[in-house]
């Protein structure tokens, strides 16, 4: 063995078995005007090793050349500096430029000089920190090792002082930014990059593992550099060995290891944990130790927290029963102004509310689960795939992929359930397009879109247009007009006489909801109810209209016989209040008027409310005397069924099945319902009478009343009572 002077320098051809790995190496910079110099230094330090490292020249021949040069990116750990060269001094400046300009001080300089009367005064060596001085003639190689292994030693030393300080700098920073949750792959490999800056290694050197919260199994959350490949993959899959195990024993044995494997152990909450392999060259300092030790500790905290914020978040932003992103997390997504080029899809699945009380409700979760998966897989993963509310999807994703015949072709096959049943969906969507509006716009013209794909088009999937938005504002509008109307008295009630057939005389009449705009126009029911409908103003117009009708019924006390009944139309928003009978009631008793002078004029679709609630109601208002009429009877698919529940004391035959002639089938099917009334003993009534024929027909076929504009057309109040004077002979 060619041990020169003491045992810190090698040779590095010297074959003992602990030479080191040679990628590590000490650079030196080398400034001098005489090539010659250069030559002689390179020759007589090549093969040398200091403090386990070989060394790397770079050479100047000026000190400008050398300021360049140290303006790059090498780490220069010695520079041997001539102090003569452009200039007399020319050396010395450059020793003040390092200092003071790039402000290096763990850069060692041995200052050489051909000439001794150039030596700097003692206070230059002093203030500029220079490790040595020496005549060229006083460096001989002894010397030279001797002088350079005092300087590597000592910027050795000075690094790592550095390397404390600024690790701690990091540390912080490092709990700092890792704090702030992003997720856990972002702190994965956040994580890494830290460490990297901490331990001062390349980023390529470093795998960072987890233990998958589902599969329990450890795999690659984070990897970077050369080990990038490896990300996701399994941790018992991984080539390489030394890496694998080192990871693996971590994992198992719940440490770190800090020899010349460098494996680090994070244990968070709930059994996760994670584990970090860096590639280090040689072992870590106590520094090093010391420093990893406190970072270890920091992000242990760090990655506890995260685990909680991340559980917390799951709560926040995620559906419970389907396990897709809820509502708020759509509009989190929508919350920064759309992209152009993406589409909004809310997708409702038609008839969920008969799949959830016909069947049960673990069924209809199982078919909302079974949507939820479907939806999922079939779209690509930059589309957001989200449950808003009970059978309501939101799809938000590229043009590209979210499309009416993407949706509607998810819905052509049936879908597998539970206990391996099939069944067939289908579901209405209303889609919207991003024109520059904010993210709750763009999720209101998608409602307004699946609305209006609800009313037109059941099962299909319709795009939001500007006539949509303009119908909606118009809506709007008339919604604050309607309002107004009800608070400043501009509705009205206008009665239309009930005719018994076979003597022609009143026998009662209903009331008919007008609206009379500022500019005398009349708006007709069927324009502005459907609107109140689904505001909500319904309920205080149903209230009004109930109260107006029975006054007048009152008002009538002395010009009609007993019977006289005033029919008075309900809507099922204000059928189906909790308190609709209680209200009801209330106005009776407040108007002093007899149940029996009152009639309710009820349509099918109050049958959706639950059957017991519904019979309950019913028997109440019946109890009172106060009868109810099956309205527009008829036209719904499902009438029988629903007068089985009904039990109404009247049929009210929609007037369609009225205007036939006894030729055609819609008469044939008025002849129908009556006779059924006969067979079930309900009264019956045909509206919309317009002609002496269909009166003799509806008549010949047994009906006992009617209403129509033979008789009369809906009159004004004052009309009315001129009316009734001519044709009740009073
Ligand atoms: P409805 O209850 O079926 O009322 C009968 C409708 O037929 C009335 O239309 C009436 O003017 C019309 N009509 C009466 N005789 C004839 C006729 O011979 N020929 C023709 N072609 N039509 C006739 P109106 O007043 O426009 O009411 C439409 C609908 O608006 C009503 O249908 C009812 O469903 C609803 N409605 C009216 N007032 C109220 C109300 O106060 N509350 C509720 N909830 N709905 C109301
Ligand atoms: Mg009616
Ligand atoms: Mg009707």
């Amino acid at each position: 063995m060619a041990t020169v002077q003491d045992d810190i320098i090698y040779f590095a051809d010297d074959p003992e078995p602990s030479a080191p790995e040679q990628t590590a190496v000490w650079h030196v910079l080398l400034v001098d005007d005489d090539p010659d110099v250069h030559q002689a230094t390179t020759l007589t330090l090549r093969n040398l090793v200091f403090e386990g490292r070989r060394l790397a020249f770079s050479h100047a021949l000026s000190s400008a050349e050398a300021q360049q040069i140290l303006r790059g990116d090498i780490r220069f750990a010695v520079a041997i500096v001539d102090v003569v060269m452009e200039s007399g001094t020319a050396g010395l400046e450059l020793v003040r430029y390092i200092r003071e300009q790039l402000r290096d001080t763990a850069l060692r300089i041995i200052l050489r000089t051909g000439q001794p009367g150039y030596a700097p005064e003692m206070s230059t060596i002093q203030n500029y920190d220079i490790n040595d001085y020496r005549t060229k003639s006083e460096l001989n190689q002894t010397r030279l090792f001797t002088s350079l292994t005092m300087a590597i030693r000592s910027h050795a030393q000075i690094r790592q002082l550095e390397l404390g300080r600024s690790g701690l700098e990091i540390i912080l920073e490092s709990t700092r930014r890792l704090g702030r949750p992003e997720g856990l792959n972002q702190f994965a490999s956040g994580l890494l990059t830290q460490l990297c800056a901490l331990l001062g290694v390349d980023c390529d050197s470093l795998v960072c593992a987890a233990v998958h919260p589902d599969t329990r199994q450890p795999y690659v959350m984070a990897a970077a550099g050369r080990y990038r490949d490896w990300l996701g993959l399994p941790l018992e899959k991984l080539p390489n060995e030394t890496v694998r195990t080192s990871l693996q024993e971590s994992l198992k044995q719940r440490e770190h290891r800090l020899d010349s494997i460098l494996s680090l152990y994070f244990a968070g909450v709930d059994n996760q944990a994670l584990a970090a392999y860096v590639n280090i060259e040689q072992p870590l300092d106590s520094i090093q130790r010391g420093l990893l030790e406190v970072f270890c500790s920091n992000m242990s905290v760090a990655f506890e927290n995260l685990q909680l914020y991340l559980d917390i978040e799951t709560l926040a932003y995620q559906d419970a029963l389907v396990g897709l992103p809820n509502r708020n997390a759509l509009l989190l997504a929508l919350s920064h102004r759309p992209d152009s080029d993406k589409v909004l899809a809310l997708v409702d699945l038609d008839n969920f509310a008969d799949i959830n009380n016909i069947l049960d409700e673990n069924f209809g979760d199982s078919v909302l689960k079974a949507v939820a998966a479907r939806l999922r897989a079939c779209f690509p993963s930059d589309t957001l795939v989200a449950r808003l509310a009970s059978n309501l999807y939101g799809l938000y994703g590229p043009a590209s992929q979210v499309s009416p015949d993407s949706i509607e072709a998810q819905f052509a096959e049936p879908f597998a359930l539970e206990g391996d049943q099939m069944l067939r969906l289908s579901a209405t969507t209303g889609l919207a397009r991003p024109t520059g509006q904010s993210g709750p716009e763009l999720l209101k013209n998608a409602g307004a879109a699946l609305k209006q794909a609800k009313r037109q088009a059941r099962g299909k999937a319709l795009f939001f247009s500007t006539e949509q938005s303009h119908a909606a504002r118009n809506r709007v509008h008339t919604l604050q007009m309607l309002r107004r109307a009800l608070s400043e008295q501009h509705l009205q009630l206008h009665y239309q006489p009930f005719i018994r057939l076979k003597d022609r005389r009143p026998v009662g009449a209903e009331c008919l909801l007008r609206w009379r705009t500022p500019d005398g126009q009349f708006i007709a029911p069927d324009v502005f109810i459907p609107i109140a409908e689904q505001s909500g103003l319904m309920l205080a117009i149903g209230e009004w209209v109930l109260r107006t009708a029975l006054n007048w019924r009152a008002s009538l006390q002395d010009r009609v016989s007993d019977c006289f009944r005033v029919a008075v139309n309900v809507s099922q928003v204000q059928f189906a209040e909790p308190d609709f009978v209680e209200r009801l009631l209330c106005i009776l008793q407040e108007t002093g008027v007899p149940g029996h002078q009152l009639e309710l004029e009820l349509t099918e679709s109050v049958a959706i409310e639950n059957f017991d609630r519904l019979k309950s109601k019913l028997e109440q208002i019946q109890a009172r005397g106060i009868e109810i009429a099956m309205d527009d009877f008829g036209t719904g698919y499902s009438s029988l069924s629903v007068l089985q529940q009904l039990s109404p004391n009247r049929l009210k035959i929609d007037r369609s099945f009225v205007s036939g002639d006894e030729h055609n089938d819609s008469f044939a099917m008025a002849e129908t319902i009556i006779a059924m009334a006969r067979y079930l003993e309900l009264k019956t009534i045909a509206e919309g009478i317009e002609t002496e024929e269909q009166c003799a027909a509806m008549q010949a076929a047994g009906c006992q009343d009617g209403q129509g504009y033979l008789f009369s057309r809906p009159l004004p109040e004052a009309d009315f009572l001129k009316w009734l004077t001519a044709h009740n002979g009073g």
